[in-house]
């Protein structure tokens, strides 16, 4: 499989895209920020089903951390990401440079409510949602794909643009890519690689108990009991909770009886902060 076409403007990509069009040829984009790993690879083979042609955005944007967090350290691996991607059949990699994304005097920001204040993830990164708004706003504009696949591994940030997407009336389609796991159940993540081989050990407990609580719920468990054994079991294997919570799958509020229900976890391990989620239904009957 050849190397996918390397874009690195705007204005390169819009022409790669016209062509395409011309064709008459659909287009998904995928959305990462590099540090590709099997999990990025099945959204971009979902993508390749689903429309004629595969771009896969490298982007690390620096708005979506704040000043404590690792964007100086964020792992790129440039070379290896677009041979992976080259293997896997995508079209073309856009990879913009800061000064591309954000021109001098870029002062313009996508200001969100619903999902992105759901009291999870904003809590604990308050800026994080509306960076991430932002640049998948401009990724959308830039590239207008007939689709663009997100994995259900950031299940907030699916929640939040989809939300952006139907408010703003932008013409894609949004569908969730299911989250590729390790053998042990552990999410795959770009950030993995911080874990020490001790922490790494640990780190499959959080799959472990949303699975336990999940099935504590679906048996009838009160949704609050099983969550305070979960979030005790959580912090008694050495991780920092950020929170373990029930909530409606898709405005991330308040789970309401008869709608899909959805478990929600971050927690700290040493200096790796990790994010998973699980379904869970109600099993037919309402919520306790
Ligand atoms: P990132 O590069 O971490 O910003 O992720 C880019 C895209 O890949 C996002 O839509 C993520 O939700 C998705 N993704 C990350 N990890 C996984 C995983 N383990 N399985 C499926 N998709 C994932």
């Amino acid at each position: 499989m050849s190397q996918p076409l390397v874009l690195n403007t705007v204005a390169d990509l819009r022409s790669r895209l016209a062509l395409w069009r011309q064709a008459r040829q659909t287009v998904a984009l995928v959305p990462t920020m590099g540090a590709l790993h099997a999990g990025h690879v099945s959204l971009a083979k979902a993508a390749r089903g689903r429309a004629d042609r595969c771009i896969v955005s490298i982007f690390v944007n620096p708005t979506q951390f704040s000043a404590n967090e690792d964007f100086g350290s964020y792992p790129r691996s440039f070379a290896a990401d677009c041979e992976r991607l080259g293997i896997g059949g995508v079209d073309a990699v856009f990879a913009p440079d800061a000064a591309q994304m954000y021109p001098a005097g870029f002062c313009t920001a996508i200001s969100l409510e619903g999902p992105a204040k759901a009291g999870l993830e904003d809590r604990f990164r308050p800026t994080h949602f509306s960076g991430v708004a932002t640049v998948v706003t401009k990724l959308l504009i830039q590239t207008m794909p007939d689709l663009a696949i997100f994995g259900e591994k950031d299940f907030q940030q699916l929640a939040v643009i989809r939300r952006v997407v139907r408010d703003l009336d932008l013409p894609v389609e949004i569908p969730g890519g299911p989250t590729l796991r390790e053998a042990d159940g552990l999410a795959m993540s770009s950030r993995n690689v911080y874990l020490s081989a001790d922490e790494r050990r640990t780190a499959p407990l959080l799959h472990r108990v949303l699975n336990e609580v999940a099935s504590q719920i679906q048996g009838g468990t009160r949704a609050d009991e099983a969550l305070a054994s979960g979030r005790t079991v959580i912090e008694g294997g050495g991780f920092v909770l950020d929170y373990l919570e029930l909530r409606d799958a898709d405005t991330l509020g308040t789970v309401q009886a008869g709608r899909p229900g959805r478990l929600l976890v971050a927690a700290k391990l040493g200096r790796t902060r990790l994010i998973d989620n699980i379904a869970v239904s109600s099993g037919g009957g309402d919520w306790t």
